[in-house]
């Protein structure tokens, strides 16, 4: 018997590890209900719902390929080790095989998994799957880990040049075994069932994942470019919640694009080539995490930005977590997260910027809410987007470079649709004024729409004058 355990590759299409098992022989498959470790790495309850739904419907797909799926609590993943080797006593399992994860706590977690099993002779098998190329492989010629994201991108594509990565073979059904699949919890204490209105965003199973992605490659790829910053328009994948639980996986993801683009990944249409850019972001921030793993235990990437001021204002944290900054476009973002678990990513790198820069908040802070709500919360892009937009991380803005939200939301929401979708008591002003309502008090109630937290000139200084102030 062979065991595949399943942990952020909740598909049967495509997955490394699940048909390297099943290539030796008969298979059952191993997921971890493990929710201490879940709230010690603030995973939002919409995303644990997810993967909860998902794994119904793997069962499902499981079980149409006679492959039984047993589920397993555990509180902490230091436990995790002994409750696979118990799976393996119980069914006399001789491999293990499971797809990398990467993070300091995963990597813990899978080497203690394997000394265990190797010491009970039985064998443990890591595959690559959750990226394109494995952390490691894309170096500079000194050997390490690239900090600038175009040499990165740059080797990447030299590497897709040399050749594809191609899908893993399809995994065929097996002879029935007499051991039968576990109940998938409804529901894991902690963590809150998601509202229907959410879940109805977020379908669960691998057909839907695949046709969010033929929709996006037959309709707005070709667009991509263009649409990908407007978030009163649907101009993204909205892929990131499949791609985060691996409900569909990068290779898949570049393949779709690809069809649609005569097989080029750097030339031919530009929006499938932007659109690989940031399948290639997605590798670039999970490689940072594995190279300089102080990104993982919460430091800044540079570590000189540790020394910057930053302000403890609970008030003025709490007004941007719940969208009342009185700034629409933040305003407007904000609640889009808390309603959707999702955020448009020009707003997450304004909103971000904002808390980091005008609020001068510790962007640790702000990445801990996003982290909590985020249906897509991934620590190696959260992490990455929030150190860019903080100008504390590898290759991330410079500090000067501070967006102003009001003009972010005339050049990206400039007839205010996505404003008026998400902050209704703006709903009747003009389309000017919707962006700054402060001067058009006569038109809103104060106690309606708040005024403005800060005065954006001079919290820009003040942040300004935060960052020249640091050691070099
Ligand atoms: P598309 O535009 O269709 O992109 C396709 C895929 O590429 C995405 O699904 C995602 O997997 C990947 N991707 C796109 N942009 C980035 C990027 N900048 N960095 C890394 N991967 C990228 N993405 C997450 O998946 N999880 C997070 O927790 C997360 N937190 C973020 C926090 C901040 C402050 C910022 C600025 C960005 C964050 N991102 C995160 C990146 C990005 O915002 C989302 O991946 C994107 O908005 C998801 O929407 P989509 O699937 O429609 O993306």
């Amino acid at each position: 018997m062979h065991l595949t355990w399943l942990r952020s590759d909740l598909r049967t299409d495509d997955n490394t590890a699940l048909s390297a098992a099943s290539e030796r022989g008969p298979t059952l498959a191993l997921w971890l209900v493990s929710p201490e470790q879940w709230l010690a790495h603030d995973d939002a309850p919409c995303k644990v719902d997810f993967w909860l739904r998902n794994l119904r419907e793997l069962r499902q797909s499981l079980e149409a390929l006679n492959i039984p799926l047993l589920i397993r609590k555990v509180d902490t993943w230091d436990q995790a080790p002994d409750a696979v080797l118990q799976v393996c006593r119980k069914h006399h399992v001789q491999s293990v095989h499971w797809n990398e994860e990467y993070g300091i706590h995963e990597q813990r977690r899978d080497d203690a998994t394997r000394a265990l099993l190797e010491r009970s002779d039985i064998q443990a098998h890591s595959h690559l799957d959750q990226l394109l190329f494995r952390p490691g492989t894309v170096l500079t010629r000194s050997g390490d880990y690239f900090q600038v994201f175009s040499q990165f991108k740059k080797n990447c594509l030299e590497h897709l040049h040399r050749g594809l990565p191609s899908l893993a073979p399809r995994v065929k059904r097996q002879a029935a075994l007499s051991i039968s699949s576990d109940p998938i919890p409804q529901h894991v204490d902690g963590f809150d069932k998601a509202a229907k209105s959410l879940r109805d965003l977020w379908p669960a199973g691998e057909s839907e994942a695949q046709e969010r992605l033929s929709r996006f490659a037959d309709e707005t790829i070709v667009d991509y470019e263009h649409l990908r910053d407007l978030p009163a328009k649907p101009g993204t994948s909205r892929l990131s919640a499949y791609l985060a639980a691996g409900v569909i996986s990068p290779r898949q993801c570049l393949h779709g694009a690809l069809a649609s683009n005569h097989g080029e990944f750097d030339s031919g249409n530009p929006g499938v080539q932007t659109w690989i850019n940031e399948l290639i972001w997605r590798e670039f921030y999970k490689h940072i995490l594995t190279g300089y793993p102080q990104v993982s235990r919460h430091r800044a990437f540079r570590s000189h930005t540790e020394a910057l001021p930053w302000r403890n204002a609970p008030k003025e944290l709490k007004a941007w977590e719940e969208g009342r900054t009185g700034f629409p476009i933040i305003d407007a973002a904000m609640r889009q997260l808390l309603e959707t678990g999702w955020m448009h990513n020009r707003l997450r790198m304004v909103t971000a910027m904002f808390l980091s820069k005008n609020l001068l908040i510790d962007w640790r802070l702000g990445e801990r809410h996003f982290m909590r709500h985020l249906i897509d919360g991934d620590l190696a892009a959260n992490n990455g987007g929030w150190q860019w937009s903080a100008s504390t991380g590898t290759d991330s803005v410079p500090y000067f470079r501070i967006f102003n939200p009001v003009s972010q939301s005339q050049r990206f929401d400039p007839q205010g649709r996505f404003i008026r979708e998400w902050v209704p008591e703006l709903r009747d002003l003009d389309d000017k004024s919707i962006h700054d309502p402060s001067g058009s008090a006569a038109k809103i109630s104060a106690s309606l729409y708040p005024r403005p937290l800060v005065d954006l000139r001079s919290s820009r200084q003040r942040a300004l004058e935060a960052f020249k102030a640091l050691p070099r």
